[in-house]
């Protein structure tokens, strides 16, 4: 369980785009206005129309069904909260981002070296005991950073006082299997074009449940996988390999 979250009220977004611009900032993107997540925004807020806005970014999942479905270990779920991914140990399959069921991860097509791209829960920054750049910048308290369990508290307590402000209720207190970011919504979460309707339980458990039932199409794509991985290390292994050979060329060059 996420020992801290981030806690995102509809109700009081004024659609800025200042923890847009923070997000950027903090992690080297050019400013920009986004129009969608991609590899070079990790935070999108959405005008709905009407006043109304909606912030897309990476629920950073209990159970992350990335992680689950990476097959190097790319991803991590930290016990502070966020959900992180490891551009050395990734072989770019993107089985992540089919997996994903908010549909988060990004991919850097445009690059020679792509890197799978998202927010990370400005690990950085947490892990310092600072809140998120974009829970910092926020002038309205519309996204609060915190420890899980009081944002949950002061979720609950909006609820109960305010049950008229929010007809789409808390979203990811219990959407595949809880999520460090909680959502308190308007109105259903597809007005706010948010996946409705998850299941409750963790993705990697219907995952596995799902495998489990399709050993003939599972059996050739862990092959697959696992042909790939061997083939990346026979790879790195002979560069590192031809590398060795060549430094040992030149150095004999040079002692002649
Ligand atoms: S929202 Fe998607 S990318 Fe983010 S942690 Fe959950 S499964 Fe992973
Ligand atoms: S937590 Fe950090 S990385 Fe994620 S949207 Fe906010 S500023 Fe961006
Ligand atoms: S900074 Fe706060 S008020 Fe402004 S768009 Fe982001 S969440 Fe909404």
């Amino acid at each position: 369980m996420s020992v801290y979250s981030l806690l995102y009220d509809q109700t009081l977004c004024i659609g800025c785009k200042a923890c847009e611009q923070a997000c950027q900032s903090e992690h080297d993107q050019p400013p920009h206005e986004a129009t969608r997540l991609d590899a070079q925004s990790f935070n999108w807020v959405e005008d709905l129309g009407n006043d109304r806005f909606q912030r897309h970014f990476c629920m950073n999942c209990e159970d992350p069904t990335c992680a689950s479905v990476c097959p190097v270990g790319a991803f991590t779920k930290h016990d502070l909260g966020p959900v992180t991914w490891d551009p050395n140990l990734c072989m770019g399959c993107r089985y992540c981002m089919m997996a994903c069921p908010f549909q988060v991860p990004r991919y850097e097509w445009d690059s020679v070296n792509p890197r799978v791209r998202k927010c990370d829960m400005c690990i950085h920054r947490v892990s310092r005991g600072r809140p998120t750049a974009c829970a910092e910048v926020c002038p309205t308290g519309a996204t609060l950073f915190g420890r899980r369990e009081d944002l949950l508290a002061e979720a609950h307590r909006r609820l109960r006082e305010h049950p008229e402000r929010y007809n789409g209720g808390l979203y990811g207190e219990e959407e595949v299997g809880g999520t460090a970011v909680l959502m308190l919504l308007a109105a259903d979460p597809e007005k706010s074009h948010l996946p409705a309707n998850l299941p409750r339980q963790a993705m990697p458990m219907l995952t596995w449940q799902v495998l489990n039932k399709l050993p003939v199409i599972i059996a050739p794509w862990a092959t697959f996988l696992g042909g790939m991985m061997w083939l990346t290390d026979r790879k790195n292994e002979v560069a590192r390999r031809e590398n060795g050979k060549t430094r040992g060329l030149h150095h004999k060059g040079e002692r002649s």
